[in-house]
């Protein structure tokens, strides 16, 4: 079945609002196996909407319109795609009922104007809307569908999963199951290289794309159940993570930091940071994940070269030695975290987020991380490459990346000691 997606709102078209819808019907509608062949912004107006529906329907077989239900006069989506079948609008008692109660659970009484979002396109099937007021529908012409749905995304998913995904079952002729594999250190195109035989594959395909520094490959493939389409999934999936190993930090997972919190309460470890250009960014991002406590001792923000001595140890040498940016002061940092913490890995960080190089020119995009269990210390030289311009943020951002990633590799290895570390000298 092909499909069409029309987004009615004038304030889309302003700008004023983000089409979010599109981003959730467009994934939901390819992993049901459901061609989206062309998307449409199209304001508050009749006309023009009627003839987005000539264009998109002479060429598909279903539109899905989302916008356009609520009980004002601009809202008119209802009006159009009805008349466009040439149904005549007829009140619908349980809709309206529904309605009614929908305010008297708000303590008050239906204003009149809502009466109008229960009048439904004759012989259409009624979709109702548990968490607003305007029900959506599905309506059927010469074996052409549409399918309206309300504007608000919460009001919008609902439904769609509540009543058009039932709907369109008997149309769907497989379905699609993807996988994404999110890899960390290792860039898009050395990826795709070590992967490139799998590249040209028709079902499963294995597509790759970048994101924020990081480095993804979608696995997808389409069969008549789920079941069999996993089937065809499994040993693509296997054989990647044969050949990405350690690179890869999850599948199927939101973010490095969901990875990592995951991990670390697997293997039932703590994690304490000290931070210097990213200044706290790390703790923010393992406190995002839910149940954080469990393996977050704490965070130490430690951005002038006099906390890193008076708080972290950090000696007055190595500062005039190394210079505040080094390996050198990363592993000091690193150890006085982990003492002062009780933490089983203690992580730290050093480096020039920008936009102005160091005195002697370094950086921007030089950072030196050093991660560490009190015996064994692991460090690592990251440089982002973005040295010029608005580079501070996505330095930063991709830095803290990094020490989520050391902490990951920590945990990974965990009992066992990660390989590539060395022993921290006598002197700590
Ligand atoms: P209402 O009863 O609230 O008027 P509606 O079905 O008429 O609902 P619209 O008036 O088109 O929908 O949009 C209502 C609100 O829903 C918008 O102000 C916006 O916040 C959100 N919305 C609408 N369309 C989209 C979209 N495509 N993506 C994300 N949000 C949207
Ligand atoms: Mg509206």
């Amino acid at each position: 079945m092909t499909c069409e997606l029309i987004f009615v709102g004038t304030e889309l078209l302003l700008g004023d609002i983000l089409n979010t819808n599109a981003q959730y019907l467009s994934q939901r509608l390819a992993s049901l196996g459901v061609s989206v062949l062309h998307q449409s912004v199209v304001g508050d107006n009749a006309t023009r909407l009627t003839e987005t529906l000539t264009v998109a329907l002479s060429r598909s077989d279903m539109v899905i319109t989302t916008g356009g239900l609520g009980p004002t006069k601009d809202d008119l989506t209802k009006e159009v795609c009805a008349a466009f079948f040439d149904l005549p609008l007829c009140p619908d008692e349980e809709s309206l009922l529904a309605i009614r109660a929908f305010f008297a659970r708000r303590g008050g009484g239906m204003p009149k104007s809502n009466e109008k979002q229960a009048w439904m396109p004759q012989g259409a099937v009624i979709f109702p809307n548990h968490n607003g007021t305007a029900p959506g529908c599905a309506m059927e012409k010469d074996k052409k569908h549409i399918l309206i749905l309300p504007g608000p995304p919460r009001e919008m998913t609902a439904m769609f999963e509540e009543s058009a995904v039932p709907y369109l079952r008997p149309y769907l002729d497989g379905v699609i199951c993807s996988h994404e594999i999110r890899t960390f250190g290792i860039g898009e195109s050395a990826m795709a290289e070590r992967v490139s035989d799998l590249l040209d594959a028709q079902n499963p395909t294995v597509a790759p794309y970048a994101k924020s520094g990081e480095a993804l490959l979608r696995v997808t493939a389409k069969a008549k159940t789920a079941a069999e389409a996993e089937a065809l999934l499994a040993p693509v999936l296997q054989e990647i993570q044969s050949r990405l190993g350690d690179w890869i930090y999850g599948i199927d997972v939101h973010s490095m930091e969901e990875a990592t919190v995951q991990l670390l309460k697997e293997k039932h470890l703590t994690v304490t940071t000290a931070e210097s250009c990213t200044a706290g960014l790390v703790p923010k991002r393992i406190t995002d994940i839910a149940g954080a406590s469990d393996v977050f001792a704490c965070g130490i923000v430690s951005y002038s070269e006099a906390i890193k001595q008076s708080l972290l140890g950090v000696k007055k040498e190595t500062l005039a030695a190394h210079t505040v940016y080094s390996e050198a002061v990363a592993i000091e940092m690193a150890h006085g975290a982990w003492l002062r913490s009780g933490a089983s890995v203690a992580a730290a960080i050093t480096g020039i987020a920008g936009p102005d190089p160091t005195e002697d020119g370094r950086g921007p995009g030089l950072a030196y991380l050093a991660t560490t269990d009190g015996k064994t210390v692991w460090t690592k030289t990251v440089q982002t490459g973005h040295t010029a311009g608005d580079c501070r943020d996505y330095n930063r951002t991709v830095f803290a990346t990094h020490l989520l990633n050391e902490i990951r590799l920590f945990a990974l290895y965990a009992p066992a000691k990660r390989p590539g570390g060395i022993p921290l000298k006598e002197e700590f």
